[in-house]
C-alpha cells in the first residue's frame, strides 16, 4: 500500500532563500511551458518535451531532471483538467465556467508542488538532513523534522519522487512509502464508526465471543474524545469551535476585501484544515488500535451516503464538513489496512432512524438531535450510540456475506 509522509524542512534563511528561487524557477518554467501547450494544443508530455526541453533549460536554469519534471507536471495538469472536463466536472459544452476554463492556460502559483526524484534529492536519515538540487547548485544539510513513526516509515519504505512545496512560509517535503501489504486477520466483531458534527465519531462494538463488552456504554470523550472503548463518542466541540471562530472572522475580514485580508483568510483556512486533520488523525489511530487490540473489524458509512445524509440535515454545512469526513473515512481506511484490520463500508440508510434493539425504523424515534427512543419497543439510547450499533451490525453482516464461500 501507499502512504504519504510529510516532512517538515527547517531551512537556514539562506538554505530557504535557495529553495524560493527553486520553486519560483520552476513554476516559472511551468506556467511558460502551459502557455505554449494551450497555444499550440500540444499537451502529452513526450510530445511537449520535443518542443520545450532545450529552452526550459536554457532559459530558467533548470538541470536536466528538474526540466523533465516541469514537463510532466504541465502534461499531467493538463491530463487531469481534461478528465474534469470529460467527466462533467466543470459543466455542460458551452457553459460559462467551462468556456472560462478552457480559454486559459493553467498557471502554476511559484509555491505549487514540484517533484524531485532520488537523483535530485537525497535522504540522510541519520542527521535528519537531505540534500536537494536548486537553481543555485546542490544543496546539503537542509534540516528536516518528522516523528518517530515518520522515520522509521522513511527509512524503511520510502521510495520514488517526493513534492517539494512551500505553504504559509514553510518548507514540506511530501514523500510517497510503499508498504507491503498487510494480511488482514478475520474478525471477532466488528466496531461500528457514526460520523456527525456535534460528534465527529461515535464508536461502538458488536458483541463478541471474547468480549465482554456489549457496546452500550455512553462514555463520552470531552475535547478530543479520550479513549475509544465501545459507545465512546469523540466530541467535535473543539474542531466546530475553531469553526465558529474563524467563520466570524471571516466575516470581518471579506467585508475588508483587501490583499492582505485575504492573505490572512487564505492562512486561516490552512490552520483550520490543519486542526481538522489532526484530529481526524487522532481520531482516526484511537478508533483502528482499539479494533487491532480486540481482534475486530470496522465498519462505516460509505462516504458518498454520509454526504448525501448530511445534505439533508445540514445543507448550509455541507462542503464544511463533507470532506473532513472523506478524511476520517480515508485515515481510517489506511490506518486499518496497515494494521490488518478488516474494513466494511456500509449503506448508512436509516442508521440514525433504525432502532438497534428491534430494528423499527421511524422518524419518530429521534425526539430529537440526541435522543433515540424507539416507539415501538421502548429501547433509548443516544443517537449516535444507537446509529453506530447499526453500522456495526451491517458490518458483521456484510463481512459475513462477502466471506460465505
Ligand atoms: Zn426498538
Amino acid at each position: 500500500m501507499k502512504l504519504v509522509v510529510r516532512v517538515k524542512l527547517l531551512p537556514t534563511p539562506e538554505q530557504a532563500a535557495a529553495l524560493e528561487a527553486t520553486l519560483r524557477a520552476v513554476n516559472d518554467a511551468a506556467t511558460w511551458v502551459s502557455q505554449l501547450a494551450h497555444d499550440r494544443r500540444v499537451f502529452r508530455n513526450y510530445d511537449l518535451r520535443r518542443h520545450v526541453y532545450g529552452q526550459v533549460k536554457d532559459r530558467y536554469g533548470l538541470a536536466a531532471q528538474a526540466a523533465q519534471h516541469v514537463i510532466k507536471k504541465v502534461a499531467d495538469a493538463y491530463t487531469t483538467l481534461h478528465a474534469h472536463v470529460r467527466n462533467g466536472n466543470l459543466g455542460r459544452p458551452g457553459s460559462a465556467r467551462r468556456e472560462r476554463v478552457l480559454a486559459r492556460p493553467i498557471v502554476f502559483r511559484p509555491g505549487a508542488a514540484q517533484p524531485f526524484d532520488d537523483r535530485c534529492l537525497s535522504w540522510r536519515m541519520d542527521a535528519r538532513t537531505v540534500s536537494i538540487w536548486t537553481v543555485g547548485g546542490r544543496m546539503k544539510g537542509v534540516a528536516f523534522t518528522a516523528s518517530a513513526d515518520q522515520l522509521t516509515l522513511l527509512a524503511a519504505h520510502r521510495k520514488g519522487e517526493s513534492d517539494l512545496v512551500c505553504r504559509d512560509g514553510r518548507w514540506f517535503l511530501i514523500a510517497t512509502c510503499d508498504l507491503p501489504d498487510v494480511p488482514v486477520r478475520a474478525p471477532d466483531g466488528f466496531v461500528g464508526v457514526d460520523l456527525g458534527i456535534a460528534n465527529i465519531a461515535t464508536t461502538t462494538a458488536t458483541a463478541t465471543a471474547t468480549a465482554t463488552a456489549t457496546g452500550t456504554g455512553t462514555a463520552t470523550g470531552t475535547g478530543t474524545g479520550t479513549g475509544t472503548g465501545d459507545g465512546v463518542r469523540h466530541s467535535g466541540k473543539a474542531l466546530n469551535a475553531v469553526r465558529h471562530r474563524h467563520r466570524e472572522l471571516r466575516r470581518r475580514l471579506q467585508a475588508k476585501a483587501t490583499k492582505s485580508a485575504k492573505r490572512l483568510l487564505r492562512k486561516r483556512r490552512r490552520k483550520e484544515a490543519r486542526f481538522a486533520a489532526d484530529l481526524n488523525h487522532t481520531i482516526a489511530r484511537r478508533i483502528v488500535t482499539e479494533a487491532a487490540r480486540t481482534g475486530r473489524g470496522i465498519a462505516l458509512e460509505d462516504l458518498q451516503g454520509i454526504r448525501d445524509r448530511v445534505r439533508l440535515r445540514k445543507p448550509q454545512r455541507v462542503t464544511l464538513h463533507s470532506w473532513s469526513f472523506h478524511q476520517l473515512g480515508h485515515f481510517i481506511a489506511y490506518k486499518a489496512a496497515r494494521a490488518g484490520v478488516a474494513l466494511v463500508w456500509v449503506d448508512p440508510a436509516y442508521t440514525s432512524q433504525a432502532c438497534s434493539a428491534c430494528g423499527h425504523v421511524a422518524k419518530n424515534n429521534r425526539p430529537d438531535q440526541e435522543t433515540f427512543a424507539c416507539t415501538s419497543c421502548g429501547f433509548a439510547e443516544h443517537a449516535d450510540v444507537n446509529a453506530a450499533r447499526n453500522i456495526a451490525a451491517r458490518g458483521e453482516t456484510g463481512w459475513a456475506v462477502s466471506h460465505a464461500a
